[in-house]
């Protein structure tokens, strides 16, 4: 079945983002804990697609070695899922691009792993904030990327956004044909 990853910075908002989207509550539980989201998270979608929850990078307080070791673990699923389509990568629409993020996003497109972005948050300013900070992370991922990627701009806390992000899977569903093994 296919596959959507949600990954981010600790905090931006994954576990409310991914509630909102599969509108049970409780099935993804938010945190005020950062960090609390360790392992890979897998929910099934209307038996016919999942989403996958990645645990968050960029923890202030963490060792060398944890870090080293987060990075070969998200390597190792990101570059070997047959069926993944697509990597929602989180970003905090009240921030000016962050290197952690736009990094992340290079990582991506070396790899040529598919990604959009989610811009998280979006009811804790105005909109022409949001659209500023869309448009400078937008203008960054230019230096690197011919074509920019989809991008949503949503709020959990307002429901805002859901439909675009679950249209754009949809969308990407309809296209998706089993990898045949031979
Ligand atoms: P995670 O660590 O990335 O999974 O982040 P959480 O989903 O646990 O959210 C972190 C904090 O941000 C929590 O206090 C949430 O209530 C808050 N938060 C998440 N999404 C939104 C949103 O869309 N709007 C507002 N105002 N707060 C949010």
């Amino acid at each position: 079945r296919p596959e959507y990853a949600f990954i981010g910075r600790s905090n931006v908002g994954k576990s409310s983002l991914i509630n909102m989207l599969v509108s049970q509550p409780g099935l993804a539980k938010t945190s005020q804990r950062p960090g609390k989201t360790q392992l890979i998270n897998h929910f099934l979608i209307n038996e016919s697609w999942y989403i996958v929850d990645l645990p968050g990078y960029g923890y202030a307080r963490v060792s060398k070695t944890s870090r080293e070791k987060w990075e070969k673990f998200i390597r190792n699923y990101l570059t070997k899922r047959e069926n993944l389509q697509c990597v929602f990568v989180l970003i905090d629409s009240r921030l000016e691009p962050q290197q952690i993020d736009l990094e992340f996003c290079c990582w991506l497109g070396e790899c040529g792993i598919p990604f959009a972005l989610v811009y998280t948050k979006a009811d804790k300013q105005s909109g022409p904030k949001t659209d500023q900070n869309v448009a400078k992370f937008n203008k960054a991922l230019k230096q690197w990327f011919e074509e920019l990627p989809s991008f949503f701009i949503t709020s959990s806390e307002k429901k805002q956004g859901k439909e675009m992000v679950l249209g754009f899977i949809d969308e990407v569903n309809q296209d998706f044909v089993m990898p045949t093994f031979d």
